[in-house]
């Protein structure tokens, strides 16, 4: 039996998962997809920021545009250390095009015009 927090939204509900992957103290079906996942093939949304060359701002926010491998998180983190990004960016524009070889964008969360 394995005991995980479910960390899909603020309730975290207690999940307890037997060997044949039963889930149970799910409060909704989300629950049991995360713990599943969790034990079989667990990802990560990243979120984080990069260098970005503006007059305005010294770090531009971005993250995944979907969730990646877990163990792929800290090669995705050495490539967000590489870059540097020019003015103007915007919401959603791509920063690193399949990161970490997983397939997922990194993406930028904030407007920085100059
Ligand atoms: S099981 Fe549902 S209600 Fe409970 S923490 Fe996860 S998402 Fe929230």
């Amino acid at each position: 039996m394995r005991e995980l927090i479910c960390i899909n939204c603020p309730r975290g509900c207690r999940l307890k998962v037997d060997d044949d992957l039963n889930v149970t103290g799910n409060f909704c079906p989300r629950g049991v997809i995360y713990a599943k996942n969790e034990l079989t093939h667990p990802v990560r949304t990243l979120t984080s920021t990069v260098k970005v060359q503006s007059t305005l701002e010294r770090r531009l926010p971005v993250k995944s545009s979907q969730p990646l491998p877990k163990e792929k998180v800290f090669d995705a983190v050495k490539e967000l250390d590489q870059v540097s990004v020019e003015t103007p960016v915007h919401i959603g524009d791509v920063i690193i095009e399949n990161v970490a070889q997983t397939g997922v964008n990194i993406v930028a969360t904030k407007n920085i015009e100059k």
